[in-house]
């Protein structure tokens, strides 16, 4: 069977204090716990062991979920950031974004921001309406703020045309109709999996990966985090690191993880569409593209940090 079916890239796009991590939190706890064929129910994660691990893997930023057969990575987007390329690198990396909006305060000017580089990029965004418990939630309105938004930033039709969740992230609930409360997040697990594609490209054809970000590991060095653009990746592979001008560097991949939960896991290769991490590069420089030492070809590189502004 094809893995890249099994796989959703996704980020979160929200003003701050809108419940980013208290909607990625309780993903995290309901992660798993949705099987069709199994007797089993996995337990679920209390807040206790979560913050354990958060604890412990501050570095690792981006998370994953599972519901079902299908493993959900969500990269984190730098909520803060001045730099429209720096979002851009992130949302390279990701096939759809959850705009994330309090129920009460609307769409904010970080929800403006991040959601103009979404739809530049041709993302397709599922509306989360969050804090629909607030009582002076005014969600009806704060829906058509959106759908304003959307207009305003020269949305495409089918971005208008976006799906709306309704959540309480606080108590992990999630409903398609704000005026049932919903009893899980399971309509916010299924709208992910059915709305946002499967990541595209051919395992079987040469390496390419983009380095979208690049992260310091006490330990381990410079770490390198991209996706997995087309074939697949091993540990201890060797590489050409194609630089922005297009010259070569010979490279050797070092240890390999993936992200599952709050936890970076070690694999031994990792296939097309999967978001990983990686030691082995210390020389390399974020837009640069990782690809097989026998077939060199170059992605197209990301811009380098230019400032925008942010109230364009
Ligand atoms: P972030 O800055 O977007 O990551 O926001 P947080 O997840 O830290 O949440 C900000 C505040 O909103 C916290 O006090 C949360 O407890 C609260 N919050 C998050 N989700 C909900 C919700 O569904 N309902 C209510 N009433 N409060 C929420």
């Amino acid at each position: 069977m094809n893995g890249r079916i099994n796989i959703r890239n996704i980020a979160i796009i929200a003003h701050v204090d809108h419940g980013k991590t208290t909607l990625v939190d309780a993903m995290l706890k309901q992660s798993g716990i949705f099987r069709e064929n199994e007797r089993v129910v996995e337990r679920v994660m209390d807040s206790n062991e979560l913050e354990r691990e958060r604890g412990i893997t501050i570095l690792a930023k981006n998370t994953s979920v599972r519901y079902g057969p299908v493993k959900i990575n969500i990269v984190d987007t730098p909520g803060h950031s001045d730099f429209g390329s720096e979002v851009e690198r992130v949302l390279k990396m990701v096939d759809g974004v959850l705009l994330l909006v309090d129920a009460f305060e609307g769409p904010m000017p970080q929800t403006r921001f991040v959601l103009r580089k979404a739809l530049e990029l041709n993302l397709q965004p599922i509306v989360v309406i969050n804090k629909i418990d607030r009582p002076d939630a005014r969600v009806a309105e704060v829906v058509d703020e959106v759908l304003e938004l959307f207009i305003d930033l020269g949305a495409e039709d089918e971005q208008i045309d976006f799906p709306v969740i309704y959540t309480c992230a606080r108590t992990g609930q999630a409903t398609l109709d704000m005026n049932e409360p919903g009893r899980d997040l399971r309509p916010l697990f299924e709208t992910i999996v059915t709305n946002v594609p499967a990541p595209e490209g051919d395992e079987n054809s040469p390496l390419q990966l983009l380095v979208n970000n690049t992260e310091y590991d006490s330990y381990q060095g410079r770490m390198v985090v991209g996706r997995v653009h087309s074939g697949r990746i091993c540990a201890g592979q060797p590489v050409a690191l194609i630089r922005h001008d297009g010259s070569i560097t010979p490279a050797a991949v070092g240890r390999l993880y993936v992200f599952e939960g709050l936890k970076r896991t070690e694999v031994p290769a990792a296939g097309c569409g999967e978001i990983v991490t990686f030691a082995g590069l210390e020389d390399v420089n974020i837009g640069e593209t990782v690809a097989c030492r026998e077939n060199p070809v170059q992605l197209p590189p990301i811009a380098v940090d230019e400032p925008t502004l942010k109230m364009t």
